[in-house]
């Protein structure tokens, strides 16, 4: 009796305690960072043999990382319009995990930058490096832990040019638009001296407030909800970054992302400015709200 009694308090830990915490690797992390916001590859802007190689770079790890291609291709080709100039051939990197269920979480992160500007490179280390190692590592994390849902990580190409890329995706869509139930968007995650995280979006969509205040802080970085109130002016991030694509598609959005600090469109924003203690935590915090998402997904009231 008093063994069933134990046992039926350790079975009814998850529910009662804290959220699930996720572990991730922090060496592999930097290093995927690291290598993306590196001067041979020329600020990474859309078109350029420096984005190409980034594209490699990242195809490289999802194959090692064990993810899925739709149509047995990483690569989703599109057309980057520009004013008074050309089209580009922008190329958006997309891969999946299957779940037990077909309806999707899109987890986001550009790789494009801004390039060279007046023979300065524009590394782009936090914007947005950063955000792609953290796809990296969550993807890395949801290959060993089977998601309920289908995870699909987009690394979108062209959002320095307007959000492009994310548009393309949306416009041709690899799973019905109605399977995808959530976007989790991650621009600049790695600097910021207040070990401060905003967690963005919720202002239109209320029901994620709950889950948001669940993901318990780490050591060096905390979730802080705000910037998406349209009252704000400039400080409203809603059409700031990829996750606009999908709001503007009714489908709700979380985004991640620091507060814009003096390195943000600066050739200084480099790697040996990244926050080495607070990234990995920043990346943890994101890995933790996806996993009680996707967990907890069903509780939301089904998308208009
Ligand atoms: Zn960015």
């Amino acid at each position: 009796m008093i063994y069933k009694l134990i046992l039926g308090a350790f079975l009814a830990l998850p529910l009662a305690g804290h959220a699930q915490q996720s572990m991730l690797q922090s060496g592999q992390l930097l290093k995927d960072l690291r290598i993306l916001a590196a001067d041979s590859l020329q600020g990474r802007s859309s078109g350029s043999r420096g984005n190409q190689m980034a594209q490699e770079y990242i195809i490289k790890r999802f194959s090692e990382i064990g993810l899925k291609a739709f149509n047995n291709n990483y690569r989703q080709p599109f057309k980057i319009a520009r004013k008074n100039a050309a089209d580009l051939d922008g190329v958006n990197l997309v891969g999946y995990i299957p779940g037990r269920s077909e309806k999707a979480i899109v987890i986001t992160a550009h790789y494009d930058h801004v390039g060279v500007r007046k023979g300065e490179v524009y590394n782009g280390a936090d914007d947005n490096a950063s955000g792609v190692g953290a796809l990296l590592a969550a993807a890395t994390f949801f290959k060993k832990h089977a998601p309920e849902h289908t995870l699909i990580f987009l690394a979108p190409d062209a959002e320095e040019m307007g959000l492009q890329g994310a548009g393309a995706f949306l416009d041709n869509p690899p799973v019905p638009l109605q399977n995808i139930l959530l976007n989790i968007n991650m621009d600049m995650l790695s600097i910021n001296s207040k070990g401060e995280l905003y967690a963005s979006g919720s202002f239109h969509n209320p029901e994620l407030k709950a889950f948001v205040t669940q993901v318990k802080p780490r050591k060096h970085a905390r979730l802080v909800l705000g910037h998406d109130d349209p009252q704000l002016g400039h400080n409203d991030w809603t059409n700031q970054s990829d996750h606009y694509q999908f709001h503007k598609r009714d489908i709700p959005y979380l985004y991640f992302g620091v507060e814009d600090h003096p390195h943000y469109h600066k050739p200084t924003d480099d790697f040996k400015e990244v926050n080495q203690l607070f990234y990995p935590d920043a990346a943890s915090l994101v890995i933790d709200f996806i996993l009680l998402m996707d967990k907890n997904m069903d509780k939301l009231p089904p998308r208009k």
